[in-house]
Parts: structure tokens; C-alpha cells; sequence
């Protein structure tokens, strides 16, 4: 028996974030819990390296496109290491990477069966024609005219709806993929198989797109416009479509169309996969991606699964320019990684957005695993310690102390525990083959309430007093010990540090992670054996420490920069009261116009071409915006601008600009600004409109 488990390949773009770090965390999670299960298991990670965005990045950055990805994977690779998902912990099999040889081969392999097919009703899987329309590189997707903004202008083009950013016009001639003639192939697998798109309200999401009418798919570019891709097979004029060639990569990756990753790995031996899917690219996974398979023949996916997104503890879309995304670096600082896993599974219900905050984390780890399971384990091992000379005790009550042990209040029917935790057991695995983590993670914690409960009620320190009462004290011992030797295998997939520090503590050998949990059998922790050194498995988190560092480290964002104002703001302190800083022509017209300068004074401006990184709003300063400004240096400059009343802070991300980058920096509202942005000032209240480029200009450079 074997598993296959993926996440999406990342397009390479971008560094990673929470939302990447969480899907991993969740097939990892799979990963291990079918490992655990003595099921071959194998793992995919990876990016997705090509396209027309990459293209440009790679551009704007001076690199090659190949040189860019590099730069981003290993990116990626600190980030899976750091976080312990990459091969040497014992996650991913494979880091993914669409640049990889043996990758073309089996793009190739599969473009060339689609061209060979026939669709369900007979015409010709693909077929060239001419794409007219509208694409947005940075969604690397073409765009129908319900999926864009119209320009404000005439003649200007549409922007992206997600992106805010101007689409590409495209006219030329690109091979398609007949996806209109698959409309009811794949409503009857959605049909047959309720499970092969999850959860229900996704499903039905697909179905109801599915339904209105699928469109023909673009798969190519011509090499001219795009030439960063697979070439298509036999005509290398044209360039594959990014989609195209990164779906298929959960293919190739295991040995399709190349002989040395099938003997390898083994493409009949692991497919068909467990998709892990963010709900945004839900449609490639569930509609393209079977329609591509089905027109070559090969056998669907097991399972898409989708799920939610990370929202911020007030129910708010993560951005940047709100100031409340999670940092993987602040995360890597201050927390242990069993820590994150276990919040990332609990807080998620399945198929729903989550919330996180780095407030909640603490309080879940310092209720659930400091004072949960971290002191559950940590108070039985040392009473062993103390009360039982460091050895495992007896479990058995003899006969003639059971009646002492009930006056103590202790059940002396160990099935009333063990019968408990063998249904516990049951719903939790079924729970997580569901993959409903949160409800499996409850069920386990009501294993570690029910545990606490039986050493509170018996109170071992008052029978460790009664020499009578020896027997009753080691059973209680006891079966908090099984219990914690249940749970650590339980929820090793979960917490696989930990539970492994747990089962060193109990003086168990091997690993946690290699125990059957369906084979457990109460009462197979051997008595009399040394229990390990007693170490803290999940120390308490000092809230108010943490959190002042952590606002500290962050950059500031709009819930802080309230506690900062507050604390400015007290009164004799005028700064907060200054006007917000004229960044238009206000101070030019001071000069005034009519004198002339020599362009050696001109030359003294130091105006640099600049692109916003991401702007916010601040506090109680109606007139400013606080923008992160790429200037071509090492670091982002921040710049105080007084254009909030005029600019929609999320419209201003990507944009270029002209920056004033060697004015002296000074200090507004506790802000330090940088330099400032060119704008024009228009009629008597001096709108400002900021000046940009119609062509494409790197940033860092000079206006002369
Ligand atoms: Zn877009």
C-alpha cells in the first residue's frame, strides 16, 4: 500500500508566508500519520518556476529567469528546514521544481498524448487558433471581462480585480485545449465521486462553475511574447502555458514520461494523489486538471482538497498594508515548531478560514500544551520519580487492597480508563482521516482532561503518605503513563518533536512515529522500567514579554501604531500635531518659480525611480500614508506621504514613482520618512497626483 500527498508548487515570484507554511504543515501532518501506519508514503513540495511574471521579476532584479528562482527556492528550503518539514526532518520526499529537466520530458510527453486525443465528443483535444483577450501576469491567468475593472480611462487598459494591476493585451496565435467539450465528463465524476472534490460547499462551488459552460483553455504563448516555459513539442515557436506545464508537474515528479524518476520513485506505484489546495486556485486543480488528465489518458486524482484562508483575529483578510499578516520569521523566533503545527491544525476547522494572531497562539500553547499535556506529562513523570523510585509502576490492584483503594476514591476497574481511551482512539483516527484535525485534536484533549481529572481526584501526594495505600498510588501512576504513551503516538503526525521528547521521558525506546496507532493495547508499557530524564516539554510563554518583543521586531501596523500615538500623544508634545508633510509642489512653489537655478542645483535633487511595496494608513493622521518604497537599495525605504485622503492605500502597491531620495529624513508621528514622493498639485487645494512612467523603468534609477 502506498499514499501520495502534495501541496501546490509555489509560484516562485514570491518569498514564502503563513499560507504556504500551513499547507505544508497539513500534508506533512498526513504525511506522517500514514508513515506512522507503515504505508509508503510520498510527499511533494515545490515551486513552479516559469511565466511571464517570473520573466519580469527576473528582469527588474538583474538575474535570469532561473537565477531568479534560485534565489526564491532557497528561500523555500531555509523555510522548510527551519520549520522542520524538509527530507532531513523527515517531511517532504521531493522539493518540486518545474525547471527541472526531467520535468520537460514529461510536460512534452503529456502535451503530445492531449494532441493525439479526442474530447468526449469527438474533435481534437487541442487545436491552434488566435487568443484575443486579456491576461494578468502576475495571477498567470487569462481574464473574462467579469474577472476584470474597467479602465477609468478610454483606450487605457483593464486592471485585475485581485492584483489592482494593468492587464496584458494579447493577440496571437496559441494552441487551446477543447475544455468546452469536457464540461460533462467532469460533472459526472463530481457526481460519482463526492469526495474527489472536498469539502461539500467547494464542491458545489466547481459543480455550479462547471455548469455555466467551460470556455476554451489558452495553453500557449507565442515564444516572441513568452519564451520562460516547456516549448510545446514540436513547435518551439510557442511557449506552454504556465498552468499547463505546473499541473503536471504532480506527474512528473514521480516518474511520468522519464525513465530514471520512474525507476526512482514510481509513477504507477504512488499515483493517484491527495491534492492540498488553497481554495484561490481550486478551479486549476478541480476543472483544468482533470480535463488535461482525461484527455491523456491518465488516471484522475485520488482527492482535491481544499481549504480556507488565514484571516487576522478580527475576521480581516491578511495584507500587508493592513499590517496584520503573520511573519514566518517572528514565528520561527519565539515559538517551538510542535507549537505552530498544533495551533495550525486545531484553529482551522476544515474547509474553513482560520483565524491567527500571535496573541492566540500563545494562549493555545499556554493552555493546551504548557498547562495541557506539557503539565500532565511533566507531573506524572515526576511523581514516578519521587513516589516510585524513577521505575515505571504496577498497574494491578491485589485483592486484598482493593477495598482501601476504593475507600480512596480510586476506580480499581482499570476498563473504565482504558476503555475510555480505546474509544477515544477510534474517533480520533477517524477524525483525522477525515482530515477534521480540530475535532481529532479535541478528541485527544478530552484523553489529557480525563487523565488530570483522575490524578486531582486521587491526589497521589495523600496516598504517597498511607504505605497501605502503595498499590492505589502506582495504578493511578500507571495509567496517567500509558495514557501519555497512547497520546504521544496519537498525536505524533501532529507534534512529532514532542511526542518523541514524551516517549524518550517515559524511557521508552525508538520513536513514536513508527507504532501502529491502531495496535496499541493498553497496558503495554512495561512496569519496573526507568523512566528518562524529566525535562519541560512545552515551557510556559511569558504573554507580555513575547508580545513586546514581537511589536518591537514588526514593522508597525495600524493596531500598534495606536499604542505608539497614545503614548506620543501626551500632551506638550506638538510633533503629532504638525501638519502632514506637503509631498507636492507646495514646497516648490516656496522657491518660487520665477528664479532660476543652475543644473548643478538641479543635480543636487537625488530623484530615483521607486515602486511601492505596500502603503497603510496611519492612525489618527488623516492626511498620511506610511509607504514602503523600493528604491533599488538593500532596503525598502519608508516614506511618509500626505496623499491618504486622495489614494486608496491598496491601489498604490506596485506602482512606480519618483522619489526625493537624498532629502535629509526626518520624523512625523513617530515615523521616520525617507525621502518623499513627486506629485503634482492640482487647483486650489492642491490635490496631489503622484508622478509615475507610461514605460517600463527599473527601480533605483536617476532622473537627470
Ligand atoms: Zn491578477
Amino acid at each position: 500500500m502506498t499514499f501520495y500527498v502534495t501541496t501546490p508548487i509555489y509560484y516562485a515570484n514570491s518569498l514564502p508566508h503563513l499560507g504556504h507554511l500551513y499547507t505544508m504543515i497539513v500534508a506533512d501532518t498526513i504525511a506522517r500519520s500514514k508513515r506512522q501506519k507503515g504505508i509508503e508514503t510520498y510527499f511533494l513540495t515545490g515551486t513552479d518556476e516559469h511565466g511571464i511574471n517570473i520573466e519580469r521579476a527576473a528582469q527588474k532584479a538583474g538575474r535570469t529567469p532561473k537565477e531568479q528562482a534560485d534565489y526564491v527556492v532557497s528561500y523555500y528550503k531555509k523555510m522548510t528546514a527551519a520549520f522542520g518539514l524538509d527530507t532531513a526532518h523527515g517531511g517532504y520526499d521531493i522539493f518540486m521544481r518545474t525547471t527541472e529537466p526531467f520535468h520537460y520530458q514529461g510536460v512534452s510527453e503529456l502535451w503530445r498524448r492531449c494532441a493525439k486525443a479526442k474530447t468526449p465528443k469527438g474533435n481534437e483535444a487541442i487545436y491552434k487558433g488566435h487568443y484575443e483577450g486579456w491576461f494578468c501576469a502576475a495571477c498567470a491567468e487569462y481574464k473574462t471581462e467579469d474577472e476584470y475593472r474597467k479602465p477609468a480611462t478610454e483606450g487605457a487598459p483593464p486592471t485585475c480585480l485581485i492584483h489592482d494591476t494593468e492587464l496584458d493585451r494579447i493577440s496571437e496565435d496559441s494552441y487551446f485545449f477543447r475544455l468546452s467539450d469536457y464540461g460533462e465528463a467532469l460533472l459526472a465524476i463530481y457526481e460519482n465521486q463526492p469526495d474527489f472534490v472536498r469539502p461539500d460547499s467547494r464542491r458545489n462551488e466547481v459543480m455550479s462553475f462547471v455548469r455555466g459552460g467551460l470556455q476554451d483553455l489558452a495553453i500557449s504563448r507565442l515564444k516572441t511574447s513568452v519564451s520562460w516555459g516547456v516549448p510545446v513539442p514540436d513547435d518551439p515557436d510557442h511557449t506552454m502555458y504556465v498552468w499547463f506545464d505546473a499541473l503536471i508537474n504532480y506527474i512528473t515528479a514521480i516518474g511520468f514520461g522519464n525513465e530514471e524518476r520512474q525507476k526512482a520513485v514510481g509513477f504507477e506505484k504512488f499515483w493517484p494523489a491527495l491534492h492540498l489546495v488553497g481554495k484561490d486556485i481550486l478551479r486549476f486543480h478541480a476543472v483544468y486538471w482533470p480535463a488535461f488528465l482525461l484527455a491523456g489518458g491518465v488516471q484522475l486524482p485520488k482527492a482535491i482538497v481544499a481549504h480556507g484562508m488565514w484571516l487576522d483575529p478580527n475576521g480581516r483578510k491578511m495584507s500587508k498594508t493592513l499590517g496584520n499578516t503573520i511573519e514566518l520569521d517572528v514565528l520561527e523566533k519565539h515559538f517551538p515548531v510542535d507549537a505552530i503545527r498544533y495551533f495550525c491544525l486545531r484553529e482551522m476547522v476544515f474547509g474553513q478560514d482560520g483565524r491567527f494572531g500571535y496573541e492566540g497562539l500563545i494562549d493555545r500553547t499556554n493552555s493546551d500544551l504548557a498547562n495541557g499535556l506539557g503539565n500532565l506529562s511533566s507531573r506524572t513523570l515526576k511523581m514516578i520519580s519521587l513516589y516510585c523510585d524513577g521505575r515505571i509502576p504496577t498497574r494491578h490492584i491485589s485483592e486484598d487492597k482493593i477495598l482501601l483503594a476504593k475507600r480512596s476514591g480510586v476506580d480499581t476497574d482499570e476498563t473504565t480508563v482504558s476503555g475510555f481511551i480505546e474509544l477515544a482512539r477510534e474517533q480520533y483516527l477517524q477524525q483525522f482521516e477525515s482530515l477534521n484535525f480540530s475535532r481529532a485534536l479535541e478528541v485527544a484533549w478530552s484523553v489529557v482532561a480525563r487523565i488530570d481529572g483522575i490524578i486531582s481526584d486521587a491526589k497521589p501526594w495523600n496516598l504517597a503518605k498511607d504505605d497501605e495505600q502503595k498499590q492505589t498510588l502506582a495504578a493511578v501512576l500507571y495509567r496517567s503513563a500509558e495514557a501519555l504513551r497512547w497520546l504521544s503516538v496519537l498525536l505524533f503526525p501532529v507534534m512529532p518533536q514532542a511526542c518523541q521528547e514524551i516517549w524518550t521521558q517515559l524511557g521508552l525506546s525508538g520513536s513514536p512515529g513508527s507504532i501502529e496507532p491502531g495496535q496499541l493495547t493498553w497496558g503495554q508499557l512495561e512496569e519496573a522500567k526507568a523512566i528518562g530524564e524529566v525535562r519541560p516539554i512545552f515551557p510556559r510563554i511569558d504573554k507580555n514579554k513575547i508580545m513586546s518583543e514581537i511589536n518591537n521586531e514588526t514593522e508597525p501596523s495600524a493596531a500598534r501604531a495606536t499604542v505608539a500615538d497614545a503614548v506620543e500623544g501626551a500632551p506638550g508634545k506638538t510633533e503629532t500635531q504638525a501638519p502632514p508633510p506637503t509631498q507636492h509642489a507646495t514646497e516648490a512653489d516656496a522657491v518660487g518659480v520665477t528664479s532660476f537655478i543652475e543644473i548643478g542645483d538641479f543635480a543636487k535633487v537625488d530623484l530615483r525611480v521607486g515602486q511601492v511595496l505596500s502603503a497603510e494608513r496611519i492612525p489618527k493622521a488623516d492626511k498620511l500614508l506610511l509607504l514602503k518604497i523600493d528604491v533599488g537599495e538593500e532596503q525598502p525605504r519608508q516614506v511618509l506621504a500626505g496623499i491618504a485622503e486622495y489614494y486608496e492605500p491598496e491601489k498604490l502597491i506596485d506602482r512606480k514613482v519618483v522619489v526625493v531620495a537624498n532629502l535629509k529624513p526626518r520624523k512625523l508621528r513617530g515615523y521616520e520618512s525617507q525621502g518623499m514622493v513627486v506629485a503634482a498639485s492640482i487647483g486650489e487645494e492642491g490635490r496631489p497626483v503622484i508622478a509615475t512612467f507610461t514605460e517600463e523603468v527599473p527601480n533605483g534609477a536617476r532622473l537627470k
